[in-house]
């Protein structure tokens, strides 16, 4: 009868499959709810809906081009205040840290917990989503509120797709955790390579907080080559399975050059201060053949250094 529905009205409020992929992610992430929305971004913006002006946000500084973009082009319109600090020198966030326990974000303390789904959730670079795990009634009925004043809500289709990959995610995650560390020892031995970033490396400064709070390190991996930009760019063009391409967290391999793709919209001061030079390479390592992924990465190398490498 009039105003009364069988649990589902209309798509920005719900649909059959998406609430399936929510209850699936809501499984994953131990949480009572999670929501989905169409892009991860999207999860961002809606998340700062449940403030008002004159609050302030607290943001990574070293946090994906597009938020950044939206904090400092966007948000800062509506007076909101964005500071950006490097969390991991805050006391704040080294409270929230210290369990010695590999869950998720809720289980060390977080109320929100929000994904790009685009990523490794997905894994087929064939969907744009976002996820938002929450254990709070309350939260979840203002940010469900906001889902459906705002919209930004994603197709049946991309729910069934998502689910479905969700599906292969561990067998994934522990293919990816093995391609990503050989990938990086392989580039920290590796002479034409000054500098390896990589958390699942004893060299990173946060390691010991990567082996608390997770399960393993998958593959993303964030180098600097030897020499200058005409070096990177030899790099880049010489690489034959590693696509040149945005994003990350999918099957395939790709690689990216934060100074001119991702984080063109940071500030050149900006990317000065998080050491986003003209040398600095960010791979997102896929499932590929590990022997495929090492011989790809040393030959590009070798073609970028060809006076350092062995000449055959
Ligand atoms: C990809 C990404 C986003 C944006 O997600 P979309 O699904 O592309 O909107 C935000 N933050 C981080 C850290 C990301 O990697």
């Amino acid at each position: 009868s009039p105003g009364q529905h069988l649990g589902f009205e209309y798509s920005h409020t719900g649909n059959p499959t998406r609430k399936c992929l929510e209850k699936g992610v809501a499984a994953l992430d131990g949480a009572k709810c999670s929501l989905a929305f169409a892009w991860g971004l999207a999860v961002t913006l809606i998340i700062t809906h449940l403030l008002k002006a004159g609050d302030q946000i607290i943001c990574m500084d070293d946090v994906y081009g597009g938020t950044s973009r939206y904090f400092r082009k966007v948000t800062a319109e509506f007076g909101l205040e964005t500071s950006f600090v490097d969390c991991t020198k805050t006391k704040l966030l080294e409270a929230a840290i210290t369990p010695e326990t590999k869950q998720g974000p809720l289980a060390l303390g977080a109320d929100i917990c929000m994904y790009s789904a685009t990523k490794y959730m997905n894994g087929h670079s064939d969907v744009v989503m976002g996820l938002v795990s929450i254990n709070s009634e309350d939260l979840h009925n203002r940010l469900h509120f906001l889902q459906k004043a705002l919209g930004a809500v994603l197709s049946p289709m991309d729910c069934y797709l998502c689910n479905r990959h969700l599906k292969t995610l561990q067998i994934r995650m522990k293919k990816n955790f093995k391609n990503g560390m050989a990938v990086a020892q392989f580039l920290e031995s590796n002479p034409q390579v000054e500098k390896v970033i990589y958390p699942g490396l004893p060299s990173h400064p946060q390691h010991e907080v990567a082996k608390r709070q997770c399960t393993g390190c998958p593959g993303m991996i964030t180098f600097i080559i030897k020499g200058t930009l005409p070096h990177a760019e030899t790099f880049l063009k010489n690489l034959k399975l590693f696509t040149l391409a945005e994003s990350l967290g999918g099957y395939e391999s790709l690689v990216e050059f934060l100074a001119i793709m991702t984080h063109a919209s940071v500030p050149k001061n900006d990317r000065d201060i998080l050491g986003i030079s003209d040398t600095l390479i960010r791979l997102s390592v896929g499932l590929e053949d590990e022997k495929d992924l090492l011989e790809d990465l040393d030959q590009a190398l070798k073609a970028a250094h060809p006076s350092r490498g062995n000449c055959n």
